[in-house]
């Protein structure tokens, strides 16, 4: 595995590439990337990509969709084009624009996990991390549409108190994590604090001591006292703790909490998306152009 870990670093090299890698791919990917992060900090590097050349995305076809919208100028490939995102998969423009009909005059807030026809079709783009910040910067007066996961959305009502219209959209797999299975855990590890992610059901986000993107969870495991946490978010996140948090221990919720599509990657597609320069992602001109203000207006948020 280093062997190919070395060969994929020499390649990416020599032709220029940067690797983004998003937290909740394999360890071994993780490992073999310039850059790992959550889609906040992931939209941020492939924005800001200066010198390189080709950009090579892990992680999930919205993901990769993002960073081509930002970087039309250059090329971006992923490993394996058949990781998407069935979350992202719950709303298609058509229905975000008869969806738009019913309340004209609403403002679009779109996660992040949505398709780029979709982005298309929206006035402003958040992430579980900045999700709060950009319905709190909007004006008090408008209606605001939420798109597409309605447990995130509910998350981001609570905290500004305000009320959205929702699309009943949600991840699959962070939805199979139930309350029992948190209850369980807590009475098994009493006195550890329990962090989910907002994509999580409402009756989970109560029982848990932080609501946080991934990027967040890394952050509060560095700074906060405790040793150990309980973890409610996809398994990957597990390298990138670990790793950035060595000394302290992370204790994972649910082996339901491991998306299939973030685990179609592995280093021989890396090794040969390298090789190839394939396979490229591309998204056409006339919604890219559409796409782009919407992620533009939550990346000047940051
Ligand atoms: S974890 Fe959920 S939101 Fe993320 S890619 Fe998988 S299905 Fe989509």
């Amino acid at each position: 595995m280093q062997d190919m870990i070395a060969q994929i670093k020499t390649l990416s090299k020599q032709k220029k590439a940067i690797i983004l890698a998003h937290t909740y791919q394999s360890a071994e990917i993780q490992q073999a990337a310039d850059f790992v992060g959550d889609s906040l900090a992931l939209s941020l590097e492939a924005s800001r990509v200066e010198d390189a050349e080709l950009i090579v995305f892990c992680g999930v076809t919205f993901m990769a969709e993002t960073a081509a919208i930002l970087n039309p100028q250059r090329k971006v490939i992923m490993p394996d084009k058949a990781a998407g995102c069935p979350m992202a998969d719950m709303i298609s423009a058509a229905q975000l624009r008869q969806f738009k009909a019913q309340h004209p005059g609403a403002t679009v807030v779109c996660y992040v996990n949505s398709t780029a026809a979709v982005k298309a079709e929206s006035d402003i783009c958040c992430t579980s991390s900045n999700a709060v910040d950009v319905v709190a910067s909007l004006n008090p007066d408008t209606e605001i549409i939420f798109v597409p996961d309605k447990h995130l959305g509910r998350f981001v009502e609570k905290q500004t108190g305000r009320k959205m219209i929702m699309w009943e959209g949600c991840c699959p797999i962070h939805d199979m994590l139930s309350a029992d299975m948190c209850k369980e855990m807590q009475s098994r590890f009493p006195g550890i604090p329990l962090m989910v992610h907002p994509e999580t059901k409402p009756e989970v986000q109560e029982l848990a001591d932080y609501i946080l993107s991934t990027g967040q969870m890394i952050e509060l495991a560095k700074k906060n006292a405790a040793k150990k946490f309980l973890v409610g978010t996809e398994m990957g996140i597990m390298h990138a703790l670990q790793n950035a948090v060595p000394d302290k221990q992370f204790i994972h919720l649910n082996a339901c909490l491991l998306c299939p599509d973030m685990k179609v990657n592995n280093l021989a597609k890396l090794l040969k998306a390298l090789q190839d320069e394939e396979t490229q992602v591309v998204v056409p001109p006339e919604i890219a152009n559409k796409a782009r203000p919407a992620l533009q207006r939550m990346l000047d948020l940051s």
